[in-house]
């Protein structure tokens, strides 16, 4: 079996709803189980509904209840048609919403919304377009059953991000979809909601169908997942910023999780890595051009000297010189132990006899984090700096990638370099305003270029 995960724009519309029904037919003979996120924007707009009932708000969170009503049952119409279930099925989406409105009445009147409440209104977004999704399947003729996610994904209690259980999971993925499977059922399930062991309605993060589908992938021994969204797949680079960025079709799974902490928002590899941790290759498709090759995402593809190039702006680079004390035992722990206790993550780190230079993705806390370290030594910040990164897990492997990578910068000022222990990662401190031009230099010289001309 494999497990067919359509993101919010694959499911947001009429038109989006039919494409996924022709995709899932094609994938009828391996015996798919498909999870559906909400319709695009609907779990923002669920949140935000919360958000104002709780502040007083209430008619403006109707007003946003409302509207989804609207959606739904205008994309409920254009799917059903009238006849058949048609009215039972716009019935069950309209009575969801009245359960809705009266979550947004009564959080009104308490006036305080809990991460538990939060997560009771916004797991109507999948409840609702599970049952959109389940008819409009039937409609396109496929043998299509609504399964509740809470009674298959068992969480723990912590709304909003709750942990699944994993263990729950496959005992239940088991024994309420395995049987639908072998009559050739095709169950249909809402991502991101479960339910805690106490029966209480649990979300388990933003983005979390991805995670969802992994976790029901890794509970029946998929074959694999596939993740249908709104990009061809992972690219060798930014497009916005390297225009001959072109596709990656196999990627390692330590590479897509060192690209996703540079902001490749595809999805986030650690919400796949129950599948891939049982060698489950996990597909990346785009589901407006279904005809694309996709990217794969295994843990086990061979070693690339360079898979593709990051990077990011904004970035802060604070500088810590100390001929005192840096060569002292437990410096460097005193050291994190400042950005440890004002919150703040450190991303790059080099160090030399005499400093320590480290960056920030998050400067919002730097003022009381300055006071604390300049206790140590004297500190210098640079601000508006930027971070290449030569991303492949066979680069430590291979002699020439590293001054290849240099070479192609010559002419812009380094100013931190860092290869991680894993040999996965080349990460290049440069000035703000270079990093487009560092970008498509790196990408020009390990993608552009013939091998024989390197
Ligand atoms: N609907 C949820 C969200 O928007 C989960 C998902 O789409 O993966 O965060
Ligand atoms: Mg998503």
């Amino acid at each position: 079996m494999i497990v067919v995960k359509f993101g919010g724009t694959s499911v947001a519309d009429a038109a989006a709803i039919a494409r996924a029904a022709a995709i899932t037919r094609s994938r009828a003979p391996r015996r798919p189980v498909v999870v559906v996120s909400a319709l695009a924007r609907a779990t923002n707009e669920l949140l935000a509904a919360a958000e104002q009932a709780a502040q007083g708000q209430l008619i403006v969170a109707l007003r946003g209840i409302e509207g989804l009503r609207e959606r739904h049952l205008v994309e409920a119409d254009a799917l059903l048609g009238n006849g058949g279930d048609a009215d039972d099925v716009r019935a069950e989406l309209s009575a969801m919403c009245d359960e809705l409105a009266s979550l947004s009445e009564a959080l009104s009147v308490l006036g305080h919304l809990t991460p538990r409440s939060l997560d009771a209104i916004a797991a109507y977004g999948e409840l609702l377009s599970a049952a959109l999704v389940q008819a409009a399947f039937r409609r396109y003729d496929l043998p299509a059953d609504l399964v509740d996610a809470r009674d298959v994904m068992v969480t723990d209690e912590l709304h909003t991000r709750a942990v699944p259980d994993l263990d729950a999971i496959t005992e239940n993925a088991r024994r309420v979809l395995l049987p639908m499977l072998s009559q050739g059922r095709l169950p249909v399930v809402g991502g991101f909601i479960g339910r805690s062991p106490g029966g209480v309605t649990t979300t388990i993060g933003r983005g979390g169908g991805d995670f969802s589908a992994a976790l029901l992938g890794a509970a029946l021994g998929a074959e694999a997942i596939e993740i249908w969204t709104d990009v061809d797949g992972m690219l060798t680079a930014d497009p916005r910023v390297v225009e001959r960025a072109r596709l990656i079709e196999v990627i390692r799974f330590d590479e897509a999780a060192e690209l996703a902490t540079f902001g490749a928002k595809v999805l986030h590899p650690s919400t796949i890595a129950p599948a891939v941790q049982r060698g489950i290759p996990v597909f990346i498709f785009n589901s407006r051009r279904p005809e694309g090759r996709g990217t794969r995402i295994t843990a086990d593809a061979p070693r690339r000297a360079v898979s593709a190039i990051a990077g990011k702006g904004n970035v802060t680079v604070i500088k810590v010189n100390s001929s005192r004390m840096l060569l002292a035992p437990g410096f460097l722990r005193t050291l994190f132990e400042v950005f440890e206790r004002h919150h703040t993550s450190v991303d790059v780190v080099a160090t030399s006899e005499v400093s320590v230079s480290v960056t920030v993705d998050d400067p919002s806390r730097l003022d009381a984090l300055l006071v604390d370290l300049r206790a140590l030594g004297d500190v210098s910040i640079e601000r508006q700096r930027a971070v290449v990164a030569v991303v492949g897990a066979g680069l430590g492997g291979d002699s020439t990638t590293m001054a290849r990578a240099l070479g192609a910068l010559h002419g812009l000022r380094v100013h931190m370099i860092s290869l991680s222990a894993t040999e996965i990662n080349l990460t290049i401190i440069i000035d703000g305003d270079r990093l487009g031009d560092a970008m498509r230099a790196l990408h020009a010289e390990f993608f552009d270029r013939p091998p024989e001309a390197a």
